[in-house]
């Protein structure tokens, strides 16, 4: 059980489990030199060593984080979260159960209804678990208010936009709610690589704008970027890291780079991942390699994830932010991407339960994949 959970990339809990075993017929004495044993012989590792690392620098983060937070931003009462996709609804969800009331705007009302059912279902099943009771969950839900128009938004002291990942979209979407709000309001968009200073440009009060880009799932991922701008206050970016710490993140501030700091180190895996399969490796073979070595999930599944639309609209930041690291990539051999084919295919992942897998409901409502072996000619994929 503990193996199957912990896989075999970390000794320590079966070392604990082996420590128990040998340990529980022995004296109080005897048990602790082997547990000694097996503290130090793990204290040698290099997991270990990598582990001490990620605590030391996951302090020193928080530490920035909170130097940040103390500049004097302006305190959130009110949110507002404008699109309701897997991002949107993600943003109103915590917002709300750290308890802030939170608008949920979108221009679908399918859009509005999947965002207040994922809410519940994430709800659910902290009642389910006994952390919180069916009372507190209601109160919780009734702090989202989705709606299709800005009613009420003139409240809000920050909105957060996460419409899809189109440089036109935002660029008409941004100004304009920034005539809706109040002067004093911050505008952060969840861009996942558009230049934060490209979307300022269409702003009258671009000191007031910055990137607050969070990660998928948004409930259970710690890591916001705060993507400050050439134009961007002090002030705003005080209220932003704020608002992350007070809804639970791990914020830092970044600069305004394409893809900023963690979509520039993961969109060339990406790329990467496309090449592989144009070079004839299957998809499902990477995806279980990559996940032996320890990533949550492999590229195609998170592609899955993510939404292949989502990322293919990511693409053209990456691609023509870094044309000298870039440029083989889409030319040559490897003018296709099997991402971008499965896309134009119409199959954007878990959203329309089809991607690189195909998708059903298990019993508590989960998306379960399976293989669909038409993938493999529709995006010209080889095994
Ligand atoms: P999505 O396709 O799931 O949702 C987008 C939503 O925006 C849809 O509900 C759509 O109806 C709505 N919308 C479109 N135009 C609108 C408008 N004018 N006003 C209000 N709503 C509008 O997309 P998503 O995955 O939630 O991505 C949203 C943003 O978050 C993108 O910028 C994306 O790059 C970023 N992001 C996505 C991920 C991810 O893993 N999917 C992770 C981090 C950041």
């Amino acid at each position: 059980m503990v193996f199957a959970k912990a896989g075999s990339n970390y000794p320590a809990p079966i070392a604990a489990v082996d420590v128990l075993a040998k340990a529980a017929k022995m004296s109080r004495d005897d048990a602790l030199k082997i547990e000694f044993q097996a503290f130090s012989d793990l204290s040698q590792t290099p997991q270990c060593r990598a582990l001490v690392g990620m605590f030391i620098n996951d302090q020193f983060i928080g530490s920035v984080a909170k130097k940040y937070g103390k500049k004097g931003g302006k305190k959130v009462t009110h949110a507002t979260a404008l699109g309701a996709g897997i991002m949107g609804g993600g943003i109103a969800y915590q917002n709300a159960i750290k308890g802030f009331p939170v608008l949920m705007k979108d221009i679908n009302t399918d859009s509005l209804a999947l965002g207040m059912s994922e809410a519940n279902k994430l709800l659910a099943k902290r009642v389910d678990r006994g952390q919180m009771s069916a009372l507190d969950a209601g109160n919780v839900l009734s702090k989202i208010m989705p709606s299709l128009s800005y009613e009420g938004i003139e409240n809000t002291d920050i909105v957060i936009e996460a419409v899809v990942e189109n440089p036109k979209v935002k660029s008409i979407v941004l100004p304009d709610v920034e005539g809706q709000i109040s002067e004093t309001a911050v505008l952060a968009s969840n861009t996942s690589t558009i230049s934060i200073d490209y979307l300022a440009g269409f702003l009258k009060r671009p000191e007031n704008f910055c990137g607050m880009h969070f990660f998928n799932p948004v409930h259970a991922m710690p890591l916001v970027e705060v993507i400050r701008g050439e134009k961007t206050s002090d002030e705003t970016v005080a209220t932003v890291v704020s608002h992350a710490l007070a809804l639970g993140k791990k914020p830092i501030v970044v600069n305004d780079c394409p893809g900023f700091l963690v979509n520039r180190v993961l969109f060339p895996a990406v790329f990467g991942f496309d090449m592989m399969i144009v070079d004839g490796a299957d998809y499902q073979q990477v995806d279980r390699v990559m996940e032996a070595w320890g990533w949550p999930m492999g590229p195609a599944y998170l592609m899955d994830v993510v939404g292949l639309d989502t990322a293919v609209h990511c693409f053209p930041s990456i691609l023509e932010g870094y044309p000298e690291r870039m440029s083989d990539v889409y030319e040559g051999d490897y003018n296709v991407s099997p991402t971008k084919l499965l896309f134009e295919n119409e199959r954007f992942g878990q959203k329309n339960s089809k991607g690189y897998y195909v998708y059903e409901k298990d019993k508590r409502g989960k998306p379960k994949k399976s293989v669909d072996d038409s993938v493999y000619e529709l995006s010209l994929i080889h095994i």
